[in-house]
């Protein structure tokens, strides 16, 4: 639930609810006693939030909230996948750098042996060794070794940003019902199929479509004036490519 009790101190979900004041109350069971008390002079109707639910609408959410598991190992999997190639391409990554340094070090190791011990320099005729070249070498580099620090960072960033964007839709099925404002708007978008009596329900918060046939007299048409009404009714008007309209046959559909 993405509400709690409206006692402040309490953070259990609600499991009644009383329309004695402007707003309504959303009491726990410990708090139900207490609002009664507290406010002894209202006119309480104190309702339970919970019905039993139709054996079809069972049937829906269970089924779907499974599609959404199924949906939800894949995209498990290949975000673990993701890491796991990731994970191997730096792993190889830096050991081929750690080799890479230290043989570097290894071999200028090696020169500064050479000379301490035997007092001698490499000469060959034609070939010099440039100290300057030595110099560049480092600066370039360095130059790289910031560039991969650079894009280390952005990588860990983003990376670290978008897991956070997912961890943040904790409970991807809120029991949202926005009693405090417009009661009648729920997180999906409505429509017909244009032409015929396909009815398709978007849902905002899985982005999954859901299609109904619907026993209606008349193929609807697309982009139609819509709104909800109270107990769960959509009202559906108009729509584009819709030959010989009768408006008095617009259908009000059960949602
Ligand atoms: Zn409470
Ligand atoms: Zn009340």
């Amino acid at each position: 639930m993405i509400f709690s009790c409206d006692v402040l101190s309490c953070s259990n979900s609600p499991k009644y609810y009383c329309k004695c004041k402007v707003q309504y109350s959303f009491l726990c069971s410990n708090h139900a006693l207490q609002h009664l008390d507290d406010n002894e002079n209202s006119d309480h109707a104190l309702k339970s939030m919970f019905r039993p639910i139709p054996q079809e609408k069972k049937a829906f959410i269970i089924d779907m909230c499974t599609h959404v598991i199924e949906d939800l190992k894949k995209i498990e999997k290949n975000i673990s996948n993701s890491f796991q190639r990731a994970i191997i391409i730096l792993n190889e990554q830096k050991a081929a750098l750690d080799k890479y340094f230290r043989e570097q070090k290894e071999s200028l190791q090696h020169i500064i042996n050479k000379i301490t011990n035997e007092n001698k320099e490499i000469f060959v005729p034609g070939f010099s060794v440039q100290e300057e070249y030595q110099s560049n070498y480092s600066c370039l580099l360095q130059f790289f070794a910031e560039k991969i620090n650079s894009k280390t960072d952005n990588f860990v960033q983003n990376i670290q940003a978008y897991s956070e964007k997912i961890q943040e839709k904790k409970e991807i099925f809120t029991y949202y019902l926005d009693f405090r404002g417009n009661a009648n708007l729920d997180e999906h978008l409505y429509g017909f199929k244009r032409g015929t009596k396909t009815f398709i329900m978007f849902n905002t918060l899985t982005l999954s479509i859901n299609k109904t046939e619907l026993n209606i007299d008349i193929n609807q048409g697309s982009l139609a004036c819509l709104c909800q009404i109270p107990n769960n009714k959509l009202f559906y008007l108009g729509g584009i490519n819709l030959i010989n309209q009768d408006h008095t046959r617009t259908p009000t559909i059960n949602i």
